[in-house]
């Protein structure tokens, strides 16, 4: 359409693989044949997209936490220092249990959310809290497997510097971990009412 173009290509620090641009709308005619839904509801849809997105998102989150968490798994049995391999040394011990305990409430929590929106329950909520807690699990517990690398969590050489580059995105995408918890909280205000 005239007027309807990409323009520049965004520079990420993660999510490489995907392409990020500026779509620019300068005096575009839309046809009436062209319309989404119906008319004036475009907000609602927009904010009922982004409930199911959430669940998506936490779903990514959950995916992106259990390569990073296999990942460092397979290296602290590969590594041995000072004498013992990592997984033998109780404070690695203790890193890749809190990783596979949080992989697994993030997990609980998306399956929740993805129930409720399958049995035709209110979602929104859970979605968020699913979409919230998943992508910080996925950020600590890529921070993490970086950690259980060592230098070589910090090359390309291994995979979990990117783990963690992607991680990042998933507390801002699809609303922000801030606007996770206005949504929860406003939630929990209202059952007051
Ligand atoms: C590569 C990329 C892809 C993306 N893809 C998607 C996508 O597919 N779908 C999608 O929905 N989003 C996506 N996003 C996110 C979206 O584009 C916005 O970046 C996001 O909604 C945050 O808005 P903003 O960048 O304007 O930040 P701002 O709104 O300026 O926020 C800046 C900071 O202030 C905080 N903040 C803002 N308002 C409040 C408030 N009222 N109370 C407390 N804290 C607040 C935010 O949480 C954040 O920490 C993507 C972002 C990137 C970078």
């Amino acid at each position: 359409m005239a007027g309807f173009y990409g323009s520049k290509k965004e520079n990420k620090l993660g999510m490489r693989c995907s392409d990020t641009a500026c779509l620019t709308l300068d005096n575009v005619r839309v046809p009436a044949s062209h319309l989404i839904g119906k008319e004036g509801e475009g907000f609602i849809q927009a904010l009922q997209i982004l409930d199911g997105g959430r669940i998506s998102i936490a779903a990514l989150s959950v995916g992106l936490a259990q390569g990073a968490f296999e990942a460092a798994l397979k290296y602290s049995v590969e590594r041995v220092q000072f004498g013992k391999r990592l997984a033998d040394m109780q404070a690695i011990q203790f890193k890749l249990a809190r990783m596979s305990m949080e992989i697994d409430a993030a997990r609980m929590l998306t399956y929740k959310a993805a129930w409720m929106r399958d049995n035709g329950m209110q979602f929104g909520v859970a979605a968020s809290i699913a979409k919230l807690y998943s992508s910080e699990v996925a950020v600590r517990t890529s921070e993490e497997a970086i950690q259980i690398h060592g230098g070589y969590g910090y090359v390309k050489d291994y995979p979990v510097e990117k783990y963690w580059r992607d991680s990042k995105l998933l507390t801002i995408g699809e609303g922000t971990s801030e606007v996770q918890k206005i949504v929860i909280t406003r939630n929990l205000l209202a059952e007051l009412t």
